[in-house]
């Protein structure tokens, strides 16, 4: 007996025990790998004439034992060597499943299985054996691989002539919650293979019985077997628009793509002309796990008529939409294209242009008469739309700027720019926004105070992203965007204008002295009038905003780069006069008092102090 690697033993124990109420998925993923499999013989008999790929010899084949309570499921595929058996099934190709399960110790074993479709380790959520004999078509003989869960596996010789694959069920006994007996129902595989797997675009048979009265014996039956094709064989996206319901496109993006939630928008469409093609696509409602790192792939799969010659084509999609999935058919793309070709083709590159453009539209109109749904996309992939707008020098902020949305001080609800400049005050002529940890704290920031009171809107910014995002687009319908936080920020009538100014020649030299207390930490001090509350708050100088400075700490080559601070003091306020009646009578109190002040505004804005031992003395010291 051979041992399973160590994370496949802790996968077939999860799936041993599982609690997973959606068991029946088992027979989509042992019909996909056979489908997978006959598609792999295919395309090597497209360049190897020593195989003939006839169709009427592919197919899928499932039997029922009920009373041996054996499902048996055979295909004519490619077949694995005894070692492939042994890499194939006694190693889980997709260690990214129980990555995730370790990084998120919270997730239960529904979530796993549900999100990554398992495969054939999900046969044993209702086997408690389960054989495998098959014959590769490279090999001129056979092997058996047979388990009964974790404790091991063997493989061995065994007698099949043809080339594939036969694996064989043990169906548990029914337990008092569970009944696995209805696995073993005809009626039940059926409807399975018609939900799952009906556009398998090989024949998946099965011997149905079917039962007529004997004539003149009432309650005698005949029972007469024959061979039915269970699947429509007809790509879902083939079928007409009006036959094809919502849970079917739901279901088949479910299998296809591995995802356990139904897609939040599905979209169809066509075209015709000079790059024609069908296209099914789906906004999946959450962020698959890897998404935002770089191991996630975009793409979609690329179909010639119905026949499947890339898995993921990245050529169409932009990396901004790379949360799509799906797939595009079309009839003008020659089925052995190379990929490099691919890569420089005409047909390909105004499909991928059209999808981006209905992409885009669809989304826009999502947002506007789907809003609740929209949020929730937007959750899961603003991130992607706003990094699309930075990149590529701001090349697609088009495409992009009416997609992105942010929480504003109006209602604290995500807004688009377009509904923020619809409200816009008569005398606004920016957008003002401002960067913070949260929207909460964004609101109590001293230089938020005045604006709000003047019944002008901020956006609140929120992610690392957003503040260079906006930078990118710099304006939206003509309004240039404005932090608060910017030391030339104007809201100040002429008459506060001219006392601002009037204060600042009457109190020179006491500026210039809090500017020397405060070297190397600010680049410049001012009065202001426009703060409430307030004593002072930090501004910044140029394009550096402080919280800029602070994502860009953050990068392995953004450190050092410091945003230009400037210190600003609520001419109104309070402290000021005490500073002004302590400047030549007790400067030393006056730097302490500077500093803490200082001190103060870094902690509110959300940044560390130097040396916040030095922050609590001197306050402290300012006490007695
Ligand atoms: P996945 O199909 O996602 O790779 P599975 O655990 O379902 O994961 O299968 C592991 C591997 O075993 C497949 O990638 C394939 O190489 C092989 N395999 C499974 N079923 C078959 C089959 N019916 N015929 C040939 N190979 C198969």
């Amino acid at each position: 007996m051979k041992q399973f690697k160590s994370e496949s033993k802790r996968l077939l124990d999860l799936m041993i025990n599982s609690i997973y109420t959606n068991k029946e998925i088992f027979l989509r993923e042992l019909i996909s790998n056979a489908s997978d499999a006959i598609d792999k013989l295919y395309y090597i008999s497209l360049s190897d004439e020593n195989i003939k790929f006839d169709r009427e010899n592919f197919y899928i084949r499932i039997a029922l034992d009920k009373f041996a309570r054996k499902i048996i499921i055979t295909d004519t595929g490619i077949g694995m060597t005894g070692e492939e058996l042994e890499k194939n099934l006694g190693t889980i190709a997709k260690s990214g499943s129980l990555q995730f399960k370790n990084e998120n110790e919270k997730a239960d074993d529904v979530d796993i299985i549900g999100q990554f479709g398992v495969g054939f380790y999900s046969a044993f959520m209702v086997a408690d054996k389960i054989t495998v004999e098959s014959k590769s078509f490279s090999s001129g003989s056979a092997f058996m691989w047979e388990s009964e869960g974790p404790a091991g596996y063997t493989v061995t010789p065994c007698d099949k002539t043809e080339t594939g694959t036969v694996i064989t069920l043990h169906i548990k006994p029914n337990t008092d919650e569970e009944n696995y007996d209805e696995f073993l129902e005809e009626y039940t595989i059926k409807s399975l293979v018609k939900k799952y797997s009906d556009y398998i675009k090989y024949p998946i048979k099965m011997l149905v019985s079917h039962k007529t009265p004997k004539e003149g014996k009432d309650g005698e039956f005949d029972i007469t077997y024959e061979d039915e094709t269970l699947n429509s064989m007809v790509p879902i996206w083939r079928k007409n628009k009006s036959e094809v319901t919502d849970e079917e496109y739901a279901e088949f993006y479910k299998s296809r793509f591995h995802d356990f939630e139904a897609p939040i928008k599905t979209i169809r469409t066509s075209a015709d002309g000079l790059a024609s093609y069908t296209a099914l696509l789906f906004i999946p409602k959450r962020a698959p796990f890897d998404y935002y790192t770089k191991d996630f792939e975009k793409g979609l799969a690329l179909y010639s008529n119905g026949v499947m010659i890339m898995e993921k084509c990245k050529e169409l999609l932009p990396d901004y939409f790379s949360f799509v999935k799906g797939l595009a058919d079309s009839a003008d793309l020659s089925l052995n294209i190379s990929r490099e070709l691919l890569q420089h083709d005409r047909q390909l590159k105004i499909i991928a242009s059209r999808l981006e453009k209905k992409i885009k539209d669809e989304l826009l109109a999502m947002q506007k008469n789907d809003r609740a749904n929209y949020e929730e996309f937007y959750k899961a992939f603003a991130r992607q739309l706003k990094f699309g707008i930075y990149n590529d020098f701001g090349q697609h902020k088009e495409v992009l700027q009416d997609l992105i949305m942010f929480v504003s001080s109006y209602e604290n609800k995500l807004t688009t720019l377009k509904e923020y400049v619809e409200r816009m005050k008569e005398d606004q002529s920016v957008i003002y926004y401002a960067s913070g940890e949260t929207a909460d704290k964004i609101s109590r920031l001293p230089q938020a105070e005045a604006i709000l009171d003047k019944g002008y809107e901020i956006l609140y910014l929120t992610e690392d992203v957003d503040e260079f995002a906006l930078k990118m687009l710099f304006k939206y319908e003509d309004k240039e965007f404005k932090s608060i936080s910017s030391s030339d920020l104007d809201i100040r009538t002429d008459d506060e204008k001219e006392q601002e100014k009037k204060a600042a020649e009457d109190n020179k030299d006491l500026i210039e002295f809090i500017k020397t207390t405060l070297s190397g930490k600010v680049e410049n001090v001012k009065l202001t009038n426009k703060l409430k509350s307030h004593p002072v708050c930090i501004t910044n100088e140029g394009e550096l905003s402080v919280e800029m400075e602070k994502v860009l700490s953050k990068m392995p080559e953004g450190g050092g780069i410091k945003a230009q601070k400037v210190l600003e003091i609520n001419l109104n306020h309070p402290v000021f006069e005490k500073m002004k009646s302590l400047f030549g009578k007790d400067d030393e109190k006056l730097k302490k008092l500077a500093e803490v002040l200082y001190g103060g505004a870094v902690l509110i804005e959300g940044l560390t102090l130097e040396s916040p031992v030095d922050f609590a003395n001197t306050m402290l010291d300012l006490i007695d």
